[in-house]
């Protein structure tokens, strides 16, 4: 088949800048962490992207290990690039990442140079691509010097294997201080990107969110759904094609204690006082934010894709509506 993408494609969706650089990210960005493995079929992964991109989604998100098994979301991708993005690929941001376990022994995993650089090679390979448009370290490596990582993000810019490098999972003291050593190596990092949604507030406390800010750095969160507990997906039990029933190795049947879903009916309640489903006010809420560049969500459907843009019709919110939000996360 062939893929003539929408002439409208980018007719509706919103850009914004990274913190202070001069790359632009969709308001919403499509993540390859589930869905994108060998358990997917390749014709539904192919109606997700075309999905995506029909609709001005121009970032996809990939990291070494996402699968499973770890490396096939990078081949997956890969293989839908090269079939059927081949004359748009100065259309995309593809991202991926280094940093956790990825190959046994000692260098596949955490922050050193030689395991960044080996597996930024080996992404590349797996995507078909010379380049990805964005590398990651993907969490702070506390036995590696600083230096040492930031020295290898410079060099896979240098040598032309990445555009742009950003830090994930780093807290704000850390990314203050890589900043400062990524300045003095010229190296153009833009974002940070970490899990952020209306549950888990970590980098409103551990000052990723202030300093990313103050520097100039962009944040794309991840999660934004909390894997899908801030939607309608759980209101009535669990449904047999969610990720609890079929993909729990990041959210099992445990995270739907009775306070969480008493939590997720009040604010779905909110949402639809405010005319939106959960899903949408929960991205919304987040876009809202001018710190937030882009959400990062992941989508088992098309028509997932399709209702989460919907949420940039309204990313208002009154003081009241957000003290509401604040006091039900915060129980
Ligand atoms: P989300 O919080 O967006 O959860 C996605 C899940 O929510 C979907 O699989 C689906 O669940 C459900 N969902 C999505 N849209 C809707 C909707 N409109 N209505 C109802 N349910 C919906 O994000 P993820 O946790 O998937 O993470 C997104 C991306 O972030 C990843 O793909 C990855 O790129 C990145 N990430 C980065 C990490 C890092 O360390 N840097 C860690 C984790 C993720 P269902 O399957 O049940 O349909």
């Amino acid at each position: 088949t062939v893929y003539t993408p929408s002439p409208n494609r980018y007719d509706s969706m919103e850009y914004r800048r990274c913190g202070e650089s001069g790359l632009k990210l969709p308001a919403l960005s499509l993540g390859f962490w589930h869905n994108f493995g060998d358990l997917t079929p390749y014709e539904h992964m192919k109606r997700l992207v075309f999905t995506a991109f029909d609709n001005g989604i121009t970032h996809f998100d990939l990291a070494n290990n996402y699968g499973p098994e770890p490396g096939s979301a990078e081949k997956n991708c890969g293989r839908l690039l090269r079939e059927y993005f081949g004359h748009h690929r100065d259309e995309l941001i593809v991202s991926t990442k280094a940093g956790y376990e990825m190959w046994t022994g000692p260098y596949g995993d955490f922050g050193s140079r030689k395991y960044l650089l080996a597996s930024l090679d080996q992404s590349l390979t797996r995507l078909g691509l010379d380049y990805v448009d964005i590398f990651y370290h993907h969490r702070m490596d506390p036995n590696t010097p600083l230096e040492e990582t930031m020295g290898a993000l410079a060099t896979a810019v240098t040598s032309g294997k990445a555009l742009y490098v950003g830090l994930s999972n780093y807290d704000g003291p850390t990314l203050e201080k890589a900043t400062a050593i990524l300045d003095d190596l010229h190296v153009p990092f833009v974002i940070n990107q970490n899990r952020y949604n209306i549950f888990d507030r970590t980098v409103e406390r551990n000052g990723l969110k202030e300093t990313a800010k103050r520097l100039g750095k962009g944040l794309i969160t991840f999660s934004p759904l909390a894997q899908g507990l801030l939607t309608n997906r759980y209101l009535d039990g669990i449904p047999a094609d969610s990720r609890i029933a079929l993909d729990p190795r990041f959210l099992q049947g445990s995270a739907l204690t009775p306070e969480r879903l008493q939590q997720i009916r009040e604010l779905n309640d909110i949402a639809a006082e405010r005319g939106q489903t959960l899903a949408e006010m929960a991205l919304a809420w987040l876009l809202h934010d001018d710190t937030v560049t882009s959400v990062l969500v992941g989508a088992s459907k098309p028509q997932q894709i399709l209702d989460n843009i919907g949420a940039m019709r309204n990313t208002e919110f009154s003081d009241e509506e957000l003290a509401r939000i604040d006091e039900i996360s915060r129980r």
